[in-house]
């Protein structure tokens, strides 16, 4: 598949657009791609900065979260129009949780033109009845973000985090009413973005995120990467 016209530009840096379901791995994937793309950045993660913050974007996305629903397209592109103007994304990024409605997804593809970045999508295709399991046996570390599952992935010494021994957290939209709820919104929202970006041109790869271990899955990821021209496959010599 050939790029966008942002693609034509040599200098642009690699932008990771990590795509698929609430479970599917685009975390975990992402933190395992930092070193070699550049910073991981989550609008999850950001608005749950403003939710313990307890600032006025924070305590309007809360009730959303807790609910499963969508924080409106406003908030989530300011959060991230600003972030990557951040001297940490000059070299590529990888966006996790973002865009999540063609409207982002139009935003998104105007800023990528702007700032002169080179879009590439990674679809992680995970069976729902797989994501309902998963979710509901995640934990995270509240200091530094690392994701644990009580069957394939369980920290050394139970509820504590490996790295730095805090307690392991349960998010709360990690109930399995509220992960039906998330799925019904990805299903609505988010899917149709792929016909948007397929038309539009960007790179699109799907991999399936449903078998294996976080490693062989992101060995896939790294080779269908390295067949984008130029800065995938950059990206992975700094590897
Ligand atoms: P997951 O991918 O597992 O659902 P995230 O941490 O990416 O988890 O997102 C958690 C919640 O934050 C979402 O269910 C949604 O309410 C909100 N959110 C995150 N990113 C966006 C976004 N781009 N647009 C709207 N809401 C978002």
């Amino acid at each position: 598949m050939t790029g966008t016209t942002t693609n034509s530009i040599a200098a642009a840096a690699p932008a990771l657009i990590l795509f698929g379901s609430p479970g599917s791995g685009k975390g975990t994937q992402a933190k395992l791609l930092r070193e070699s793309f550049g910073p991981h950045i989550s609008t999850g993660d950001m608005l749950r900065t403003h939710i313990s913050a307890g600032d006025d974007l924070g305590q309007s996305a809360e009730t959303l979260i807790k609910a499963g629903k969508l924080v409106p397209d406003e908030v989530v592109n300011e959060l991230v129009a600003e972030r990557i103007l951040e001297p940490d994304c000059k070299d590529g990024l990888i966006l996790d949780g973002y865009p999540r409605t063609v409207k982002q997804a139009e935003v998104l593809l105007k800023m990528m033109q702007r700032d002169r970045f080179r879009p590439a999508v990674v679809h992680l295709v995970v069976d729902y009845d797989k994501i309902v399991a998963r979710l509901s046996g995640r934990r995270q570390c509240p200091v530094c973000g690392t994701i644990y599952s009580s069957t394939s992935n369980p920290p050394k010494i139970a509820g504590k985090c490996d790295r730095d021994g805090s307690a392991l957290e349960t998010r709360e939209d990690d109930k399995e009413s509220v992960i039906r709820e998330r799925l019904r919104e990805y299903d609505s929202q988010t899917l149709p973005i792929l016909d948007f970006f397929q038309k539009s041109g960007v790179s699109m790869f799907e991999i399936n995120g449903g078998e294996d271990t976080p490693q062989r899955i992101l060995e896939r990821i790294r080779v269908a990467l390295a067949t984008v021209n130029g800065g995938a496959s950059q990206a992975s010599v700094r590897s």
